[in-house]
């Protein structure tokens, strides 16, 4: 990734943004593209936004540094935070797709419409598909609000962005704490099937 060229973000960008959490993670955060602070640190979701983020998953009891790994759609920062480009997206499907296949989460949590809209194909209405589970490739997908969206309309009443957000993680969570339970369950039904 960071030789590429394929598109033209490298010309105004600093680095290649690529990921922070953790890459065995079991759940997978995509949100759009790195922004000037993302882009001078070098690592997705460090400014106002991640914190933002990071505060909502403690508060479902996810850790940011083990429990998650983060990343966005586009891995150069556009110019002046302009949302990317469909040939901007489209030229960094495949590096993404290569991190899904090598991460293997069982859950992919899509942050904002630019993520919704490039993996799912489904144009606008995050505020409609959002804490709706989909089904893609194999594996279960959770859209959420962006954090950035989130700053922008700060209010904590319950039905507000914040509280529909934190309860869309805790959806996250408790089908994360389902899967992990089941895979236990198989694996101790294995080890029984194996024993003579
Ligand atoms: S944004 Fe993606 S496709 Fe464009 S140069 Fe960076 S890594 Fe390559």
């Amino acid at each position: 990734m960071e030789t590429c060229r394929v598109c033209d973000l490298p010309v105004t960008n600093t680095q290649v943004v690529v990921s922070r959490g953790n890459p065995q993670a079991k759940l997978m955060l995509i949100g759009e593209a790195p922004g000037a602070f993302e882009d001078e640190i070098g690592k997705p979701f460090v400014g106002r936004s991640g914190k933002v983020l990071d505060r909502l998953l403690e508060s479902v009891g996810l850790d940011p540094q083990t429990d998650v790994y983060i990343t966005n759609v586009v891995k150069c920062r556009p110019p002046n935070n302009r949302r990317p480009t469909g040939n901007e997206i489209a030229s960094s499907l495949p590096w993404l797709q290569q991190q899904i296949e090598l991460v293997d989460p069982y859950v992919i949590a899509l942050a904002g419409s630019t993520a919704v809209e490039a993996i799912l194909a489904k144009k606008g209405g995050i505020t409609r598909l959002r804490g709706q589970w989909q089904d893609w490739q194999g594996r279960l997908l959770m859209p959420l609000l962006h954090p950035a969206y989130l700053l922008r309309n700060p209010s904590k009443a319950e039905g507000a962005p914040i509280a529909l957000t934190r309860g869309d993680l805790m959806e996250v969570c408790s089908r994360l704490n389902q899967i992990k339970q089941n895979s236990l369950v198989s694996e101790m039904d294995l080890a029984r099937d194996r024993q003579p």
